[in-house]
Parts: C-alpha cells; sequence; structure tokens
C-alpha cells in the first residue's frame, strides 16, 4: 500500500497536466487546505509557470486552437515559462473531473466561478497529475453559466483526442459541478468569499522535481 502525500498550508506543490506520458504543463501552487481529499491551492499574480507550445522544429500555426490540436496530437510540443495574469485559487475534489477556479481580480471579492474539465486528480511525490480537457464552464454569481473553448473541445473530439463517451462523460461532469458550485454546501461557495492568502507566502516557484512524470 502507498501512503498518499498530504500537505501542510504553505507548501508548494506542482499541479502538472499530463499528456501521454508528457508533462503539458507544470505549475507550482502554494497548499491552503489538504484534508487528504480536498485541495485548495493558491497562486498568485506573476506566478511563473510551464506552458506548452509548438517546437522550433516546425510551422507554428497561426491560430491558438490548432496549435493545441497539433501539440496534442503529434506530442512534440516544447515547455516555456508563462506568467499569471491574476490571482487564482484552484478547488478539487477527488473523483471527479473538474476543478473550480476563482479569480481575484482585484476588486477583494472573487467573480464568476470557472469550471476547468479535466482528469481527475491523482497525488504525486511532488504533487498533483491532471490533464486539462479543454472544455470549461463559466458560472455566474447569479448562477447563469456558458460554456468556454467549447469549439476547441469539438475539434479535440473530431480528431480522436477525445472519445465520444469521453465527451459525453464530461459534459455530464459539467452539469454536475454547476449544481455543485451554485448549491451554496459545497467547498467551491462560502468559505472564500472574504478569504486572502497569508502575507507570509511570497510567490510560489516549482519545487524540485517538477518535471518528473
Ligand atoms: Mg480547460
Amino acid at each position: 500500500m502507498t501512503t498518499q502525500n498530504i500537505w501542510r498550508p504553505g507548501d508548494t506543490i506542482v499541479v502538472q497536466d499530463v499528456w501521454r506520458g508528457r508533462l503539458w504543463t507544470a505549475r507550482p501552487m502554494t497548499v491552503v487546505v489538504d484534508d487528504g481529499q480536498h485541495l485548495a491551492l493558491w497562486s498568485p499574480k506573476g506566478t511563473v509557470w510551464k506552458g506548452s507550445t509548438t517546437p522550433p522544429s516546425r510551422p507554428r500555426p497561426e491560430e491558438r486552437l490548432e496549435r493545441i490540436l497539433q501539440c496534442l496530437d503529434l506530442c512534440d510540443w516544447i515547455l516555456q515559462d508563462r506568467s499569471l495574469e491574476m490571482d487564482l485559487m484552484w478547488l478539487l475534489e477527488p473523483d471527479i473531473g473538474y476543478s473550480v477556479t476563482l479569480n481575484w481580480t482585484g476588486s477583494g471579492q472573487p467573480g464568476s466561478w470557472y469550471v476547468n474539465l479535466q482528469e481527475p486528480f491523482e497525488r504525486s511525490h511532488q504533487g498533483i497529475r491532471t490533464m486539462d480537457l479543454m472544455l470549461d464552464v463559466i458560472v455566474r454569481r447569479d448562477g447563469t453559466w456558458s460554456w468556454k473553448d467549447e469549439e476547441e473541445f469539438e475539434a479535440a473530439v473530431e480528431r480522436g483526442l477525445l472519445s465520444s463517451g469521453k465527451a459525453a462523460w464530461l459534459r455530464d461532469q459539467a452539469m454536475q459541478a454547476i449544481a455543485n458550485v451554485t448549491s451554496q454546501e459545497t467547498m467551491f461557495t462560502q468559505p472564500w468569499l472574504g478569504w486572502r492568502p497569508d502575507p507570509a507566502w511570497g510567490i510560489p516557484v516549482l519545487p524540485e522535481g517538477w518535471e518528473l512524470t
């Protein structure tokens, strides 16, 4: 039996997206809450993370969608440093196909819920591992919602990068997410309305072993 890692508030972990065994993104995040099941993670504006892009060995498609699809299909991307443009909190629950992101844009209160459809997360030695599955949902505080990046998602299904069964499961997960974030009884809602990070936390940097998959 393997003992799973549980982190303490203030620990820096790496959140990895892994596609077909290769690292797609790596983000350093500060642990806010880890009860062994639920996770709340924090990453302020200015955090440097690794994103994926077209390798220099082939032409770079002009459209972002095409760049993503080709990289996923050919599995030949390279990683590049990117800087986070706003404060983010990621909320995760085990065994579900999404995370919920809250962003703080300066008003002091989080805005809409951003539901990111992704592989259920697994714990690793250095953090957690998942994979972004393109489709997102924005749920506004008044309960109205809309799809985001539906076109990317449909294109990925058309190219066979995601099976139609998986796509149907993800849409079902999205409906559960909408119910979950608007129910007022989950970790995705109340506790974070007035929350601010511990001022002693700096900007997290990728921990050793961030690149290991
Ligand atoms: Mg997404």
